[in-house]
């Protein structure tokens, strides 16, 4: 299981892994990797030590540590959570591998997320703070509402924890507020209700905003599923939405999202007083870079194409509009300055294909700024674009419209 284990875990998190086979061997990797270890995997027992003295060791250097056991039981279970453990795995059981390497996912990286714990008494906020850490959670506590409100106006957690200590009516408006700003998939929110099965009041929680809840008495593995429950949903959907607004193959935002911005942004832009443009791109002739030399190759000419757009319009919405053809939007003070960068993104694919992509090829380029609508000025940009190809290709057709301001 250990050779399983390390190859799964290398591969899956490009992190080294050591393999001890006793305690000596485990106190020697400690002083040798002083302060480069992130997470122990530790049987119970080891050939030396059978009392699951490996455990103490760990704790003792501070080495947030799961635990490996091949028997479950309750007295068992308690003492793993006495000893400060982030979590334990059976052996046994067909997905042991796969459960090591889902709190693995978390546990690496969860020093890069913040939970805040809002208005939670003294002896609580110690607690859980303690076992956060122990998770390798960054903790931040607020007891002041106005302190976590301008927080919140600057950056936000992974996670929101909020109790019940003081003032519920004026934490619960905060609640309420804080919700109407972070959808629930930005921003999950765990009510911790401290005193005893009250779960009306969790339920109150709820009503304001909260994705959940703990209540008292609660179990340290309890509160851990919880965490780790709420933060894994917030992750998928941050990851499904990743995946809904972008392409795969050049990273850019897709024809979806790009036009959602655009009908979105359309009329701010518009109010703004700057000029709004569209640039279409299309590639020339890329069924023959497919005829020629195959389909990878003309993928290689789509990915080229998206790279070098990103770095000429970095600032603006750059998207695959549809096969290899792609969207720049955006509002500005310089339309000259646009036409620039068209240029000089055109003169890039031409000079540097064949030294980048192996073959020598070149776009046609459309650009209109400002229309009467968002569709029309897409729509006369591709008539443009249409103009570019008919006029011989690799080439720059724009138009200019002056606006009344809205
Ligand atoms: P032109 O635009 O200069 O008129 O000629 P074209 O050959 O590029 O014609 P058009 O834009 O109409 O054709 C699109 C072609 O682009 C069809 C297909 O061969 C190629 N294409 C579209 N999407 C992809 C893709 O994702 N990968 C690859 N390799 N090729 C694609
Ligand atoms: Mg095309
Ligand atoms: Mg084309």
């Amino acid at each position: 299981m250990a050779m399983l284990l390390k190859s799964r875990i290398e591969v899956r998190f490009s992190v080294e892994v050591l393999l001890a086979h006793d305690l000596a061997q485990t106190q020697q990797f400690l002083d040798d990797y002083e302060g480069q270890i992130m997470v122990a995997l530790s049987d119970l027992n080891l050939p030396d030590v059978p009392n699951g003295e490996s455990i103490g060791l760990l704790k003792q250097y501070g080495i947030t540590t799961v635990v490996l056991t091949a028997s479950y039981d309750e007295a068992l279970r308690k003492r793993v959570f006495q000893e400060r453990v982030a979590d334990y795995v059976l052996k046994e059981g067909a997905g042991a591998i796969e459960y090591v390497l889902r709190i693995l996912n978390l546990l690496l990286t969860n020093d890069q997320r913040e939970i805040w714990l809002a208005n939670i008494s003294d002896r609580m906020a110690r607690k859980l703070g303690g076992l956060l850490s122990i998770q390798r959670f960054k903790v931040r506590v607020f007891d002041q509402h106005k302190e976590l409100e301008a927080e919140l106006a600057l950056s936000k957690p992974n996670l929101l924890l909020m109790g019940q200590a003081k003032q519920q009516n004026v934490w619960l408006q905060v609640l309420s507020e804080t919700r109407a700003i972070f959808a629930f998939y930005e921003l999950p929110i765990l009510a911790c209700i401290e005193t005893e099965s009250d779960i009306n009041s969790a339920l109150k929680y709820m009503k304001y905003g909260a994705t959940d809840y703990i209540v008292q008495p609660f179990s340290i593995e309890e509160f851990y599923t919880r965490i780790s429950q709420n933060i894994e949903q917030q992750q998928a959907y941050q990851d499904i939405k990743h995946i809904s607004q972008t392409d795969a193959l050049s990273g850019l935002y897709n024809r979806r999202y790009c036009l959602d911005v655009g009908e979105n942004q359309y009329p701010q832009w518009r109010i703004s007083g700057s000029e709004v443009f569209a640039l279409l791109v299309d590639i020339d002739f890329c069924k023959r870079i497919n005829d020629h030399y195959g389909h990878p190759k003309g993928d290689e000419a789509i990915v080229f194409v998206a790279d070098q757009l990103k770095q000429h319009f970095s600032d603006k919405v750059v998207a695959r509009f549809g096969g290899e053809e792609f969207l720049v939007l955006g509002e500005t003070d310089n339309s000259y300055e646009v036409l620039v960068k068209a240029e000089s993104f055109r003169k890039a694919i031409e000079v540097e294909s064949t030294k980048q992509v192996g073959v020598s090829f070149s776009c046609s380029i459309g650009v209109v700024f400002n229309a009467d609508s968002f569709e029309k000025l897409v729509a006369q940009a591709d008539q443009k674009l249409y103009e570019a190809k008919e006029q011989g290709r690799n080439q720059i057709c724009h138009k200019f419209e002056r606006l009344q301001t809205a």
